[in-house]
């Protein structure tokens, strides 16, 4: 804790060093935001101090973890105590701070909602210069409910309290086909309430995959895919029907806790394959230690800054492409609605599917607690329509989840319009709390950030 508090007053002293007007921003080695803005030559604020697990009780099953630091080393503390957060996003970069912030979810969400709803207190440093700790009830609530979904645009969290899981060693699977998405969507609930872990992959509109897990004390055969085989490739080869399905049955697949909560990272769920990671001569020879999703998003910063891809699909004559990068969430019994939609419109596959169910009221994402939302996650590109904007898909996708009405994350593009946007991320509870914690606007506009890419 003295190391915390030294690393809180430097960065207080930093804080204030900044001149008034010029913006404040973190300076994080990592990030897993798809807003790729020009690079800023201003200096950040240093947060290199706030990367570190403070401390784990395993009685009480609680941590006390600075906001900087990686789902990667949290778990790495947690695991040897047999425990897990409730929630472990699947990007081993994705901070603690980020994801409380920015939303995080995974297989677990069903059962125990988003990453914010098993913290219990976060330490603050406001807008306005203050370091506050809110909690759930004290006087600063308001800015422990609206702090999700903020975007570090209230303030920054530096230390924040988790609720932590007992774990077992394994993680039994059983991936379930089903035909169609009605077929898929009538199985969520009755199967959701059943197992620790449920998500999908809907591979086309006739092949969709519900993927159950259990925690197990034993295996009989543990499979890895970090090496030459590809977790998302293994769905379509192990898999029963519902008809066959046997929850105390025989698991179609298992893997360590540790190697299913980083199962999509190794591929950065399959999106390794436009590097080349998946071929079996380049997959051999990329080191092991090198297939992880903080490797391939910096080749994709890297590809954007140089405009290597886009200068060679000029060359070869072909349209430019459109980065259609999203999650967004829709009531459960409308995904099979917004799946055709996709399919026609879009027409990217795979498709990652997360059922969630809300544990609390957060107003700044307001998902109904208690109800079934599906997290619908596509990462890709598709060629642009001639003579429509170039962000075409991307504003299908915003009217069509508004229609059904559902929510998009904001960590990618977004093109709402102010008006719209307010409406869908309540804007009347944002611009109390930027007064209250932020009254001299010297941390960025919500709408200003996520839409207008500041
Ligand atoms: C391809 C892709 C797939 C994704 N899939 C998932 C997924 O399946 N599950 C999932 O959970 N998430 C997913 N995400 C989203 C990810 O969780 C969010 O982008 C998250 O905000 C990233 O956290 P980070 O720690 O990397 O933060 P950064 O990328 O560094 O920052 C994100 C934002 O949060 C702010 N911020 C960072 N730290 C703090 C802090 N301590 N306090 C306040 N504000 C802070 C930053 O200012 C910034 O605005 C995905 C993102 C991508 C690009």
């Amino acid at each position: 804790m003295t190391g915390h508090q030294t690393a809180v007053e430097r960065l207080l002293a930093s804080y204030r060093a900044i001149p008034e007007g010029a913006p404040v921003r973190l300076a994080k080695r990592t990030s897993n935001l798809f807003r790729f803005r020009d690079e800023i030559q201003a200096p950040g604020l240093d947060v290199s101090g706030f990367d570190k697990v403070l401390s784990v009780d395993p009685e009480a099953r609680v941590a006390d973890v600075q906001g900087m630091t990686t789902y990667e080393d949290l778990v790495d503390a947690t695991l040897p105590y047999g425990l897990m957060p409730f929630v472990v996003p699947q990007l081993k970069t994705i901070t603690l701070g980020g994801a409380v912030t920015g939303l995080g979810i995974e297989s677990s969400s069903y059962r125990n909602g988003l990453p914010h709803e098993s913290v219990l207190e976060m330490e603050i440093l406001t807008g306005a210069g203050e370091v506050v700790t809110a909690t759930p009830d004290n006087e600063h609530r308001d800015l422990f409910y609206g702090f999700p979904n903020s975007y570090g645009t209230l303030g920054y969290a530096l230390r924040l309290k988790i609720k932590l899981q007992p774990v077992k060693p394994y993680v039994a699977l059983w991936h379930v086909r089903f035909s169609s998405a009605q077929e898929c969507v009538e199985a969520i609930d009755e199967l959701g309430a059943e197992v620790d872990f449920i998500d999908g992959t809907v591979f086309g509109g006739d092949e969709l995959y519900l993927t159950l897990g259990r925690f197990a004390d034993t295996a009989e055969r543990v499979s890895d895919y970090t090496g030459q085989g590809i977790y998302y490739r293994s769905i379509r080869d192990r898999f029963v029907t519902p008809r066959w399905l046997r929850p105390d049955g025989p698991p179609t697949d298992a893997l360590t806790t540790h190697d299913y909560l980083w199962r999509w990272d190794t591929d950065w769920f399959w999106c390794s394959r436009a590097f080349g990671a998946q071929h079996p001569l380049v997959r051999r020879a990329w080191p092991a230690s090198k297939k992880r999703s903080d490797v391939y998003r910096r080749l994709v910063a890297l590809d954007k800054r140089l405009q290597t891809s886009a200068r060679v699909d000029r060359w070869l004559g072909r349209p430019p492409r459109e980065d259609v990068i999203q999650d967004v969430e829709v009531p459960v019994e409308r995904l099979p609605e917004f799946l055709e939609f996709f399919h026609r419109e879009i027409g990217m596959s795979p498709v990652w599917l997360c059922p969630l169910r809300a544990q609390d009221k957060w107003p700044l994402y307001p998902l109904e607690p208690g109800r079934t939302y599906v997290n619908v996650g596509f990462w890709g590109t598709v060629p642009q329509k001639p003579g429509r904007l170039p962000e075409h898909h991307n504003r299908l996708i915003e009217r069509e989840v508004a229609r059904l009405d559902g929510h998009k994350s904001l960590y990618s593009t977004a093109f709402y319009t102010r008006e719209d946007f307010w409406r869908h991320y309540d804007g009347a509870t944002y611009r109390t709390l930027k007064e209250e914690y932020d009254p001299e606007r010297r941390l960025l506009d919500l709408y200003d950030k996520t839409v207008r890419g500041r």
